[in-house]
């Protein structure tokens, strides 16, 4: 806990005040493009991911990444995905798993998780997942994590859509879903192609928006 504690008294001398400006900006009010739930795990962090800043993502974390199917009763995570799409207006909503991940490593394995209701009742949201991995290959065991996590966020995606603030702006174009894996290990990111219907890396998968985004900084340059 100490290099917590400390941690805070360095962010106000170093990060805080080289960041001054974005903080005064941001103390108001909030207008983040991107909607980013991802899983609760330690190794992973968002903004460092992603190069961006504080203000950029707003971000719901959990066991497994997981959007329960939108229900009359509300929860967390509906309430959190509401207020991003309808109130702050989010275009973009991703769902991001991750690498070596112990929620998909649950799921593939619920007898395991004994001693943990409630985790086994929360992963229950993915058996989906698991179950389309069985079915491809006859069976669904730790050699298939990988395809499970990606059967996972495809499932979550799935999850979004039955959310009334999702499904509109999603009709009408307005909100964009993107499905992605976090590699820990080698810092990659891999976004699902709904033409290729697989996960390619995400240089190819956006290859045409960093082309557009490279001209206009050139423009911009020019
Ligand atoms: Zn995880």
């Amino acid at each position: 806990m100490e290099k917590v504690i400390s941690g805070i008294m360095r962010f106000k001398s170093s990060s805080f005040e080289e960041r001054k400006q974005l903080f005064a900006d941001l103390a108001t009010g909030q207008s983040p493009e991107v909607l980013f739930i991802t899983c609760s795990d330690s190794r992973i962090d968002p903004n460092m991911v992603t190069q961006t800043e504080p203000g950029d993502l707003f971000i719901i974390r959990n066991a497994g990444n997981i959007v329960p199917p939108h229900a009359k009763q509300a929860g967390g995570v509906t309430a959190s995905i509401e207020f991003a799409v309808a109130a702050l207006g989010v275009k973009h909503i991703v769902v991001c798993g991750h690498t070596d991940c112990g929620a998909m490593k649950g799921a593939l394995n619920p007898a395991g998780l004994d001693g943990l209701p409630h985790v086994q009742e929360w992963l229950d949201h993915s058996r989906a997942a698991v179950d389309i991995v069985r079915a491809k290959h006859g069976q669904a065991t730790v050699n298939e994590l990988g395809e499970v996590t990606e059967q996972n966020v495809l499932l979550q995606m799935q999850h979004l859509r039955t959310h009334p603030a999702v499904a509109s702006p999603l009709s009408t174009g307005e909100a964009d879903l993107h499905g992605w894996v976090y590699d820990i290990e080698h810092g990659t990111v891999n976004a699902y192609c709904e033409e290729k219907k697989a996960f390619i890396p995400a240089e190819e998968r956006y290859a045409s928006l960093i082309a557009d985004a490279n001209s206009q900084s050139d423009l911009k340059t020019a």
